[in-house]
């Protein structure tokens, strides 16, 4: 079985380790590759080499920097099938949404070339007397991306590409459970330029983790995953002085007042809650109708749409729906299915007699669900299930559906559908979530916007990509200078002030 390495230098790196598991592909469920485990010593020698690339790289004009990353744009424009595929063949998600994936990854690409104009300064002329003051952003070093199954290309490009352009060098720890792409867009970066060491993987578990978050050359850690794991991350990142950003897990609410139009929101729901098999951290996991009578109409719209939903692998191009990560993950959801049922939830449509096309009967699939009469007290709405699952949560007003969305823990993206400007407006105002969609189901910020949640969503201070991933990425320097001028004055030693 061919294992899975590094990538260290711009070359493929075999692991010394020891150590690896198995990958997965989700539509058959066989093991077709490893994906090698790093060891301390694997990342320290990553760490040693992204610190050595970085003396040169920080000094390269961002011009330079940003030609090199229009290059790596280009050929990912060319070559996105060749990377979807990979994405679907460890991942499981449909060609079209792989590629889709690509896309809004190659976004923030294209947002990071603009780095000759995201790293200007600012100048003051006459701060004092003949004294100029002016600020810059310098990068910050060896900085280290952690990331999630569910985007393998996606979420490290909302990092990398701003993180490149600012100057820093890069360790990627991609998800044990898709490693392939990464090692894909780390041959691509080469072939468009970057010099050996700026860009580098090390495939791994928590040994890898730990490593990048305790070596003191590492100088920041960008960390999207679940909330446990981003809670540790941020809280270990930090006490060893590291800046961190880490993003968590969701449950995201899409709120329907009963004057919405009900056909766009029962259209948006069928890909917001089953896209990707409702593996997306900004998917929609409870629709919440206000009033009985629109969640018994939405309902009606929703179970014919649910049921002739095409579930099946990408390699059938008709699929609108693939199967779900792992084994384990497709226990866990079901088995969270039968809690919400033993709990006293209505199963509308039951996922989990879902029978496999042919030939990918060992596959991970778990059927569309919905679940009706869903109450904050279950396990079903607490918990981030992260399958195909759509809970409704019926509400009798306004009010209790936004007292429902502030009852839970995380506060990733919400959306709202009305035909009133005036709720829609003091709806966002109001929410205490990160990302707010009206009329929008899956409101992910462009690439020259920022991409964080709240509360348990996100630990840290900034957000990803856009100005918010300029900052993460840079410190602020403020150099104040006066040239002599012939007339010299005493010693001061009174704090100084200008003017
Ligand atoms: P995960 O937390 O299991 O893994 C994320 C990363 O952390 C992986 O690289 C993994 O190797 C590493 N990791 C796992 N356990 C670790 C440990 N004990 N110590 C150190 N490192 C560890 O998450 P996942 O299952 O890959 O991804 C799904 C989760 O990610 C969901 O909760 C989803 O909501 C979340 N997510 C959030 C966002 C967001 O923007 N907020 C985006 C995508 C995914």
């Amino acid at each position: 079985m061919t294992e899975i390495g590094h990538f260290i230098d711009n070359e493929r790196v075999a692991s010394t380790s020891g150590r690896n598991q198995p990958v997965f592909n989700p539509a058959t469920g066989e093991a077709e590759k490893t994906v090698a485990l790093a060891s301390t010593e694997e990342v320290d020698r990553a760490v040693a080499t992204a610190r050595a690339a970085w003396e040169t790289w920080s000094k390269t004009p961002p011009l330079r920097r940003a030609r090199i990353l229009d290059r790596f744009k280009m050929i990912l424009w060319d070559r996105a099938d060749q990377l979807a595929e990979v994405i679907s063949a460890e991942h499981g998600k449909t060609h079209d949404d792989a590629k889709g994936e690509v896309t809004r990854g190659l976004e923030v690409v294209e947002f990071a070339v603009g780095a000759p104009h995201l790293l200007k300064g600012e100048i003051t002329e006459n701060v004092g007397t003949a004294v100029d003051s002016h600020s810059l952003r310098q990068p910050l070093g060896v900085v280290a991306g952690i990331t999630p199954f569910n985007f393998p290309t996606m979420v490290p490009m909302w990092m990398f590409p701003v993180a490149l352009a600012c100057g820093n060098t890069f360790i990627l720890k991609p998800s044990e459970r898709d490693p392939s792409a990464s090692i894909l867009i780390a041959e691509w970066l080469a072939e468009a330029g970057l010099p050996k060491g700026v860009f580098n993987v090390v495939q791994g578990d928590k040994g890898a983790v730990d490593a990048l978050l305790e070596h003191p050359d590492v100088k920041a850690i960008s960390f999207v995953g679940s909330t446990p794991i981003a809670k540790y991350i941020y809280e270990t990142g930090t006490k060893n002085g590291k800046r961190v950003q880490a993003l968590g897990g969701a449950k995201n609410h899409m709120v329907i007042l009963p004057d919405a139009d009900l056909d766009m929101a029962a259209n948006a729901l069928m890909g917001a809650a089953y896209g990707s098999a409702g593996e997306r951290c900004m998917a929609i996991s409870v629709a919440v109708p206000v009033t009985d009578k629109v969640a018994d109409a939405l309902i009606e719209k929703l179970v014919p749409k649910i049921e002739a939903l095409k579930v099946g692998p990408a390699a059938d191009r008709s699929s609108e729906m693939g199967p779900v990560v792992t084994k384990m993950a497709q226990e866990k959801i079901l088995g969270l299915i039968d809690k919400g049922e033993a709990e006293g939830a209505k199963v509308v449509v039951d996922g989990r007699g879902f029978t496999p096309p042919q030939g990918y009967e060992n596959g991970y699939f778990v059927g569309p669900t919905l679940i009706d009469e869903v109450t904050p007290d279950m396990t079903v709405w607490r918990e981030e299930i992260f399958g195909p699952v759509l809970s409704v949560v019926r509400r009798k007003d306004y009010a209790a559906a936004v007292d429902l969305i502030h009852g839970h823990e995380y506060a990733n993206g919400v959306a709202v559908f009305t035909r009133d400007g005036d709720a829609a407006r003091t709806f966002a105002h109001d929410i205490e979530v990160g990302m707010v969609g009206v009329n929008v189901p899956i409101p992910v910020p462009m690439a020259f916007h920022s991409f964080g949640g709240w509360k348990a969503s996100l630990f840290g201070d900034h957000h990803m990509h856009g100005a918010e991933g300029v900052r993460f990425y840079t410190r602020l320097k403020t150099i104040t200078t006066r040239w002599p001028s012939g007339v010299r004055s005493d010693p001061e030693f009174v704090m100084p002030t200008m003017g």
